[in-house]
């Protein structure tokens, strides 16, 4: 059993993490339960920003470390709320005006405007001064809808159309989430990479 600390104070990540990875030889402890605060997050892109989580939660640990930085990207808006995601609305984690904003945003677009996807990137580091740390990403595609749907999941999930099963991200269940999500895809990738690394 692989013991890692999860680079992340988001509880939905948290959770996801755990039903993801819940089953393929990792104890995964957050890193909230060592008394690891967030760093804070001085990156332009979401590689930078999952790097510098993992090296700061594994040199305040000494543990390998797992990292996730992920957020919701909409075309139509340049990319936003892309890595200001988690306070699009101003404050820190509040979902629902998170998602209010974003509906506002995107009033009276329709079609191809609403096109959005969310991305995942995953950095392991094994210890703190680890030079090459592994990196991982995962995309999903969909559609903005007009109004929330769904009470499953975290963050934009009820806002989020997923085309292959009609459904919002918050009416998935989650192991059907886990299956296309950006975050199941990352991991995805990231245990094939571990497969490769001998002793890995
Ligand atoms: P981070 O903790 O800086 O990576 O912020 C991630 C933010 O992106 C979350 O707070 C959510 O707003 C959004 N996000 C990332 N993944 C998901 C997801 O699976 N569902 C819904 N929102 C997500």
């Amino acid at each position: 059993m692989q013991r890692l600390v999860l680079a992340s104070g988001n509880a939905g990540k948290l959770r996801e993490f755990r039903e993801i990875l819940g089953s393929e030889g990792f104890e995964l402890i957050a890193q909230g339960e060592l008394g690891i605060a967030d760093p804070e997050e001085t990156g332009l892109s979401f590689v930078e920003n999952a790097l510098l989580k993992a090296r700061h939660a594994s040199e305040a640990s000494g543990l390998p470390a797992l990292a996730d930085d992920s957020g919701l990207c909409v075309d139509a808006l340049g990319g936003a709320p892309g890595l200001y995601s988690a306070r699009y609305a101003g404050e820190h984690g509040d979902h629902p005006a998170n998602i209010a904003k974003l509906l506002r945003e995107l009033d009276g677009r329709d079609g191809s405007q609403r096109d959005a996807f969310f991305i995942s990137v995953i950095a392991l580091i094994r210890h703190p001064l680890d030079p090459a740390p592994l990196i991982a990403e995962g995309r999903w595609h969909g559609r903005i809808l007009p109004a929330p749907r769904g009470s499953g999941g975290f963050g934009y999930d009820p806002a989020f159309l997923d085309p292959a099963s009609g459904l919002s991200a918050a009416e998935l269940a989650p192991a059907e989430k886990h299956r296309d999500s950006h975050r199941g895809r990352a991991v995805a990738a990231l245990l094939s990479q571990l497969g490769a690394v001998p002793g890995g």
